[in-house]
């Protein structure tokens, strides 16, 4: 198969890249690992997010019942007191906990209703770059190995850089934050927040995902995770130990005993564009999800990057370097906000996970 644009890895980033590429009739391949859209952690996204969704034409997919309102942000951090921030000041006044699993269909969905191919189960083994042309090997669900040639590559396989790391390129990580999350069955429901309590390991995050569902994760560097913390059920005997999130998660239950433990790291690839391909979402820039800007960074990166795509296939010269201009502009500014939110907790100034960032 010969196609314009081949796209590695099918979530927000690599679906938002594929939407800009038909908008403008270019036609392109997500291949996709997963066999089926599956929950992911990180779901919250911030009201400032509806701008976006509306610019790529996808405000409708906000509107699925099974995402939830998120009415703003409840809080422990700088000091004892639980305290509010309510999107209501906001235009929008609310945010949203998207079911990710959903998410990742409604968009999958949307890729293949608007020409594009989305193939589920199909992981990436080789890439060759010659006279200007990509050749890409992949293995099938059914365990085939098939090619695909294309004009222009775009890595879109989150944290993992799997193609810009074929290409020899280095990611560098900032830190080693990690996610240790559970997911939890609640006796009631609980008012649509996100969660956010800081402690001397890390800080706690848990948000509503339906009426009697919530997610609950422990942010913490990986060497600073408890060893004792093997189950979901540890997991729920920490967070008891805290005052905001606490009285929230109690008579609830675990509901899969497992935990699931990811990165959740600030890093970057040292080089994000090159001759005809790019990186775009974690791949390029990967956001602490204190920021709750990770999905809005993949969904923003795709938009751009789609129509870099196109410009570059048309000629321009500029259009890779102004895309990473933009991309990388936009993570120094997160950078400052970063640094500005840890250094708001000084209760813990000692403690490992503070200190590596104050
Ligand atoms: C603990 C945690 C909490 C988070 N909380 C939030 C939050 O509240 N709000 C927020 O906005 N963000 C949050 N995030 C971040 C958010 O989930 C990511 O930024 C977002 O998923 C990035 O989208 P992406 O498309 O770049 O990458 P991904 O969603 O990671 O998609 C990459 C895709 O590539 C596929 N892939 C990988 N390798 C291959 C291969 N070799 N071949 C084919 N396919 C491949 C994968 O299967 C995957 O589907 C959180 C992250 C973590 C870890």
């Amino acid at each position: 198969m010969n196609i314009p644009v081949i796209i590695i890895g099918g979530g927000p980033a690599g679906a938002a890249t594929a939407l800009q590429l038909l908008h403008y009739g270019y036609e392109c391949i997500i291949l996709e690992a997963s066999s089926s859209p599956k929950r992911k952690p990180g779901e919250t996204i911030p009201p400032q997010a509806l701008s976006l969704f509306k610019k790529s034409g996808i405000e409708e997919m906000l509107r699925h019942p099974e995402h939830l309102a998120c009415y703003g942000n409840r809080f422990v951090w700088g000091n004892a007191t639980p305290a509010d921030k309510s999107f209501f000041q906001n235009p929008v006044a609310q945010g949203w906990h998207l079911n990710r699993a959903t998410f990742e269909a409604q968009l999958a969905n949307r890729v293949i209703a608007a020409g594009g191919h989305y193939l589920h189960g199909c992981t990436l083994l080789t890439t060759k770059f010659l006279n200007r042309e990509w050749t890409v090997t992949y293995t099938t669900a059914d365990k085939q190995v098939r090619s695909v040639t294309a004009a222009f590559i775009v890595d879109a396989t989150g944290r993992k850089s799997r193609v810009a790391r074929k290409l020899g390129i280095q990611r560098k990580v900032v830190d080693q934050l990690a996610g240790v999350t559970a997911f939890v069955t609640l006796p009631y429901n609980i008012q649509q927040f996100t969660y956010l309590e800081a402690v001397e390991s890390g800080w706690w995050y848990a948000a509503p995902l339906t009426e009697f569902q919530l997610v609950l994760s422990l942010m913490t560097d990986t060497d600073l995770i408890p060893k004792s913390l093997r189950t979901a059920s540890d997991l729920l005997s920490n967070a008891n130990a805290t005052t905001l999130i606490a009285p929230i998660i109690e008579n609830s239950i675990a509901s899969e005993p497992g935990l699931v433990v990811t990165s959740a790291a600030t890093g970057y690839l040292q080089q994000r564009t090159g001759d005809r391909w790019l990186a775009v979402g974690d791949a390029a820039y990967a956001y602490d999800p204190i920021s709750s800007y990770g999905i809005t960074s993949a969904l923003e990166g795709g938009y751009y990057a789609g129509h870099a795509i196109v410009a570059c296939l048309r000629g321009n010269q500029d259009a890779l370097p102004a895309y990473d201009w933009a991309i990388s502009n936009v993570f120094s500014t997160y950078m400052k906000m970063l640094i500005g939110q840890y250094a708001q907790e000084k209760r813990w100034a000692e403690a490992a996970f503070w200190s590596r960032r104050n």
